[in-house]
């Protein structure tokens, strides 16, 4: 039996690699999870085979509480709060693997050294994961607590203290031959790793989150595969390592968005707040439009760009934005899309929302793409987004996103910006674009703003 168990373990690896291949394409994507998830489902399904299985009964229940618990989590998320959503779901991963490497410990006597080593390590990556990724959830929920960085004195001695304290234990827990004493070492990592993951999250800035949540998605990873040793479960072991790696390749990506080393995110001195400058200086001379002056000034435009953000998911105007471009089009424009990597609140978030509403990939153009060529824009409409056009990243070396690439609208003809207010974004730092002189805002809601332009352009 354990070798078919074996085999269809490999079938299954087999499958997320082929999956993970599938999804690096937006067009195969859907395909890639599909095959992904055929694949988790096959290794559960002979995983149940087993005899090391305890029992069935708690196996059922627990599928039955995480089916109902996921499926009402799933349904009645909004679209905006997806990110907070996927960080919860990676501390969850985290905060699983603490339990079962403490329930593989206590059932268990005189295990081998690696396998206690594996225990330790699956105390201390998957605390770490489930406290560092509720205070992420915290903070992308912008709670008023956690919204502003945060660090004790000292922190970053305190963390290698708490860290070096943590590796003593577990080697303290793998030498040890007393059960008592594993459990002790044991409770005393997850309580050590807790501070640590807190410590680790809390001091970074608003801005850095999304190299926060894709490293949580490794750790989670990192978390799995070290309970894959504990259990000696080869398809824990591989599905874990795939998540860690691929989590932490994101985490990259992540970082050269924003050209910030990890180094530097992690342990970087904290964002500075910006310089001195007060904001109504800064949106003294702001100057505001309506539907129909747009509509004007799209009239005689060869080449628009339209540049979502976050606020575009919480408007849900990405289908009156399609309808803008056809309406443009129409009239004989080119429109295009810039993407910046990390607009929204995750990875991919822009993709998702415009692919929802059946914008061809063709048109979407990143950001290194698309920059160089900004200055022969007629129109750049910026609807919701703030900080990933925000110039003082160039600007400003006092900044907290000083150095961080943006989609460079400012130097488009015209831009339109459209939000509510002058309220700053997610860095929640000002944003000099709005008050340059060839910038015009449009405060509306995003949706009303979009289908009130498109209107005023089909009247011209
Ligand atoms: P921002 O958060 O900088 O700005 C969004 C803007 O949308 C706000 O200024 C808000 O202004 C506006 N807005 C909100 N609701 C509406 C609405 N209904 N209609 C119109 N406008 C609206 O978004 P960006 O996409 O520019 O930048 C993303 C930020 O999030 C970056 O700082 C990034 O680091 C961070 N982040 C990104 C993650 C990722 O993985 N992509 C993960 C975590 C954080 P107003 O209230 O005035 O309308």
């Amino acid at each position: 039996m354990s070798a078919i168990i074996s085999l269809v373990y490999l079938i299954s690896a087999v499958m997320f690699v082929v999956g993970l291949k599938l999804m690096s394409a937006p067009r195969t994507a859907v395909r890639g999870n599909l095959v992904g998830a055929a694949g988790m489902l096959l290794a559960i399904l002979v995983t149940l085979l087993d005899r090391g299985v305890a029992g069935y009964l708690f196996i059922a229940l627990g599928l039955i509480a995480g089916t109902v618990i996921g499926a009402s989590m799933a349904n009645q998320v909004k679209m905006t709060a997806m990110p907070q959503l996927v960080g919860l779901l990676n501390g969850l991963g985290g905060g699983g693997s603490v339990l079962v490497a403490f329930s593989d410990l206590v059932h268990h006597t005189n295990q081998p050294l690696d396998t206690l080593v594996a225990v330790g390590l699956s105390g201390l990556i998957g605390a770490i994961t489930f406290w560092g990724s509720l205070v992420a959830y915290a903070k992308l929920e912008e709670w008023p607590q956690f919204k502003k960085p945060f660090a004790l004195p000292q922190q970053q001695r305190i963390n290698l203290g708490l860290l070096i304290f943590d590796l003593l234990l577990i080697a303290i827990l793998a030498m040890s031959h007393s059960m008592a004493a594993q459990i002790a070492c044991y409770v005393l990592i997850a309580i050590v790793s807790s501070l640590l993951g807190i410590f680790l999250v809390n001091p970074i800035g608003g801005a850095d989150m999304p190299v926060v949540i894709s490293l949580m998605n490794s750790y989670s990873g990192v978390a799995g595969a070290a309970t894959g040793f504990v259990l000696d479960n080869n398809a824990l072991i591989i599905s874990g390592s795939l998540v860690g790696a691929s989590g932490i390749i994101l985490t990259q990506i992540m970082c050269k968005a924003m050209n910030r080393s990890l180094s530097n995110v992690l342990f970087g001195v904290m964002a500075g707040s910006g310089s001195d400058s007060n904001v109504d200086e800064i949106y003294a001379n702001v100057r505001s439009t309506s539907a129909e002056d747009i509509a004007m000034i799209l009239d005689g435009a060869q080449r628009v760009v339209i540049i979502p953000g976050y606020g575009m998911a919480v408007a849900q105007a990405q289908h009156a934005v399609r309808e803008l471009s056809k309406a443009l089009e129409a009239r004989g424009a080119s429109v295009e899309y810039a993407i910046h990597p990390v607009a929204g609140r995750m990875p991919g978030h822009m993709n998702v929302l415009l692919a929802e509403a059946d914008v061809s990939y063709d048109k979407l153009k990143e950001m290194d793409q698309i920059n160089p060529t900004l200055d022969s824009v007629d129109v750049a409409i910026v609807i919701g987004a703030n900080d990933v056009v925000n110039p003082s990243a160039r600007l400003d070396p006092k900044s907290p996103i000083a150095g961080m690439p943006i989609i460079d609208v400012d130097k488009c003809r015209t831009v339109i910006v459209i939000k509510r207010s002058l309220s700053p974004g997610f860095a929640g730092i000002p944003n000099p674009l709005f008050a340059m002189p060839n910038t015009l805002m449009y405060f509306a809601d995003g949706q009303q703003a979009v289908l009130d332009i498109v209107k005023a352009v089909k009247e011209l």
